[in-house]
């Protein structure tokens, strides 16, 4: 698989990397990552990073403008996206040339000519720091940051179940290869601003949580603006309530006003979620999903459906 992947970067001149809309650190680690490393390994050849820029992640690097009548002419691929309908920067993936899909949630949309998805790699970061050391492709110090970053974020530190020996190994080969000085790349990784730190307390202080181990808690446009946060932010918020005795699945609702929708971000500690998200117009990993609703209206659809999941799993558990 990873040499069919490095065949085919090799074969083409023109390469744009995608990745999933609402841009996270490992998508934006694994795209201007892999972006570095093949420019690094074939200087000659034209390769770009699509989607919109992220400005709260703007120290993991920049994104390229590009002309789409390159399209035609370009391999693209697609990184940490299981659906088309997310792809972020494209219009349609049949623009292009040729294109591989390389993801690590569970599949919804089967797309590319050559396809590498597998939900138990803890993150995007991880497979390509695997495809460099399985094939030819030079990893260089830039680049090495960028997926170091992208890996931490979505282990969030390596807590979460999907990090394995593997992890530990590959990303300490890295370190040694490259020399990067990771420490120094937590600042930028985890240094908030107060205002931030003063909505999490509030978001602690008014968790709803329900008998049966549901925690939700409901951010409207007048709460998120009297803490002086943006909705994106508040979101994020929902990775800071991991190991609460009482709470088994936890679900944020921020409104957006200006893009007119309520962000939906869910984690959990033990009932797998992503299934209850797709009926509502989301989805993701088994233990961190999001959707993204329309009205406060939803909220209490969502809220009854992961109670219900809460009830059921804690039934099976017995
Ligand atoms: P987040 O809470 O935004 O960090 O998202 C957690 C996971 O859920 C990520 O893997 C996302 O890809 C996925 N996800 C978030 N929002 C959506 C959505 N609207 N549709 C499908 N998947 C989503």
């Amino acid at each position: 698989m990873k040499k069919a992947i490095y065949k085919k970067i090799k074969e083409n001149d023109i390469i744009v990397i995608a990745r999933h809309i609402g841009a996270d650190p490992d998508a934006l680690g694994s795209s201007i990552g892999l972006r570095e490393i093949i420019k690094e390994t074939f200087p000659k050849k034209e390769v770009y990073t699509v989607g919109a820029s992220a400005s709260k992640f703007k120290f993991m690097g920049t994104i390229d403008k590009i002309n789409e009548s390159k399209f035609k002419d370009a391999l693209l691929i697609v990184l940490d996206t299981p659906d088309l309908k997310r792809i972020d920067g494209i219009n349609s993936i049949n623009d292009f040339k040729d294109v591989i899909k390389i993801d690590h949630h569970p599949e919804i949309d089967e797309f590319g000519s050559i396809k590498w998805v597998d939900d138990t790699k803890s993150s995007v970061c991880q497979m390509i720091m695997e495809l460099c050391y399985g094939t030819k492709l030079k990893i260089n110090k830039y680049a090495a940051e960028r997926l170091f970053m992208g890996l931490v974020s979505d282990t969030n530190r390596f807590l979460f179940y999907y990090t394995t020996a593997d992890t530990m190994r590959i990303v300490s080969k890295m370190i040694d290869d490259t020399g990067i000085d990771f420490t120094s790349l937590y600042d930028d990784l985890y240094r908030r601003p107060l205002s931030e730190i003063r909505l999490q307390g509030y978001m602690y202080q008014n968790l709803i949580v329900t008998e049966n181990g549901l925690g939700y808690i409901k951010l409207t446009d007048e709460i998120i603006k009297q803490f002086e946060v943006d909705p994106a932010s508040s979101g994020n918020l929902v990775n800071n309530f991991n190991n609460i005795d009482e709470v088994l699945v936890w679900v944020t609702f921020s409104e957006d006003i200006k893009q007119g929708l309520i962000r939906v971000n869910v984690r959990s500690r033990g009932p797998v979620i992503n299934k209850v998200l797709e009926r509502h117009n989301g989805g993701g990993h088994k233990f961190a999903s999001g959707a993204r609703i329309k009205t406060f209206d939803e909220m209490e659809d969502i809220v009854n459906d992961l109670d219900q999941l809460c009830i059921e799993y804690k039934k099976y558990k017995k």
